[in-house]
């Protein structure tokens, strides 16, 4: 746990509850631009004397040389009156309700309802501490601070916030082919992308990513570097989880004492994805062995690394975020696995309603990464419902 400024927090979880510093609302607030009065006073035909005005930024009391009425305090305004007052401003003690200045007509220093137009008393007015109480529990520890969040916490004061340390998480890329950014690649080579793209997701899930050198498809190598990951509070490896002659990956975590707790899942891309756990000095270590693949490893991130980080965290709603959408172009698919294809998730608006609509990119597979950077999202497919027509709802995961 530590503290930090409060934007730093952003994307880290709260180690402490924030709790209101005062009422929010401090006053009972306009949420309109109008006139402060009473509700009962509000008929058609009836004048309302408008004895001021108050800005946001103000509060509203009776001018000295105004006269006093027959009863109540200096700054309550009584039957008949009202105050002209904007968005924001502090409701007049005395006045029960705001009515819209489009709403009435005004003549003369005074205002007349428009017929149609009474209100109850409340209207538009968030009473103060309405939102929440002095001493309230705004934002409870676990929750992770995102834009509403940290508004909410400058809201309370809280200048500095204290946030639980980022999950360490070590990324081991396997593969006789690879080769890091900074060298040269010859012709049967390949640049090592799987390292950036879980930094970066694990970046974006509030995790603290230490990326490791290239592990060789060689069983030593690769254990002694999968020995330096679980020094981390989580590993992730990429590659060497098939069926190969050098997918080594399983065999290692065998050795080294991993228990399984599924090795294999029923989608494309991603199938053979492993996840485990291994017993460590200082409580166990959870690891995954994700295909080298790109895009799919970037699939299984988001269905099963993030999650699982969300949940370690203690946070609520920890599931793959999926959403609906309407198929833009039919799908022809085969049956069997739930298929994840890159696409793009727009709306379409007209006057009444809004649409997400989506559509797949064309791509050549799960390696293709130009293709994948075009896309917003995956669209599911799924294992029994293989051909969609345009036109059908379907899954999309974000
Ligand atoms: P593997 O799961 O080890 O069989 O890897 C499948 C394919 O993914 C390989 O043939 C590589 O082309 C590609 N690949 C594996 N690891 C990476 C990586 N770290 N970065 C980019 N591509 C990779
Ligand atoms: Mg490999």
């Amino acid at each position: 746990m530590q503290w930090v400024p409060l934007l730093e927090s952003m994307g880290r979880v709260l180690a402490s509850p924030i709790r209101a510093d005062r009422d929010q609302p401090p006053f009972a607030r306009s949420t309109r631009d109008g006139f402060a009065c009473r509700a009962a006073d509000l008929q058609p035909g009836r004048r309302l004397k408008v004895i001021g005005q108050v800005r946001a930024g103000e509060r509203w009391s009776r001018e000295s040389a105004d006269p006093l009425p027959a009863s109540g305090p200096a700054d309550e305004i009584a039957s008949g009156e009202a105050v002209e007052i904007m968005t924001g401003a502090p409701v007049p003690f005395g006045a029960d309700c705001v009515v819209m200045v489009e709403h009435v007509e005004e003549c003369s220093g005074a205002i007349q309802v428009r017929e149609g137009h009474e209100l109850s008393p409340g209207s538009n007015i968030v009473p103060a501490g309405a939102e929440a109480r002095m001493e309230q529990v705004v934002l409870p520890s676990g929750l992770r601070m995102a834009p509403a969040q940290i508004a909410a916490a400058a809201a309370c004061g809280a200048g500095q916030v204290s946030v639980f340390a980022r999950p360490r998480v070590a990324i081991l890329a396997t593969g006789d082919e690879l080769v890091e950014l900074g060298d040269q690649p010859q012709a049967h080579q390949i640049r090592n992308s799987n390292s950036y793209s879980l930094a970066a997701q694990l970046l974006t899930a509030g995790a603290d990513p230490l990326r490791l050198p290239i592990a060789r498809d060689e069983a030593a190598h690769l254990q002694s570097l999968v020995e330096a990951g679980f020094e981390a509070d989580m590993l992730l490896i990429s590659g060497g989880v098939s069926m190969g002659k050098y997918d080594l990956v399983e065999q290692v975590l065998l050795a080294a004492g991993a228990e399984f707790f599924f090795t294999g899942a029923r989608i494309q891309p991603g199938k053979p994805i492993v996840f485990g756990r291994i017993a460590a000095a200082g409580g166990p270590r959870y690891f995954f062995g994700l295909p080298g693949n790109p895009v799919s490893t970037m699939v299984t991130f988001s269905l099963f690394v993030e999650p699982l980080l969300r949940a370690l965290a203690g946070q609520p709603y920890s599931g793959p975020r999926f959403a609906e959408a309407v198929l833009k172009t039919g799908l022809r698919g085969k049956p069997g696995l739930t298929r994840f294809l890159p696409a793009v998730l727009h709306a379409e608006s007209d006057q009444t309603s809004i649409t997400s609509e989506v559509e797949p990119v064309p791509w050549q597979g799960s390696g293709d990464l130009a293709n994948t950077s075009r896309s917003n999202c995956f669209l599911v497919v799924p294992a029994d419902h293989p051909v969609i027509d345009a036109g059908e709802r379907v899954t999309v995961l974000l």
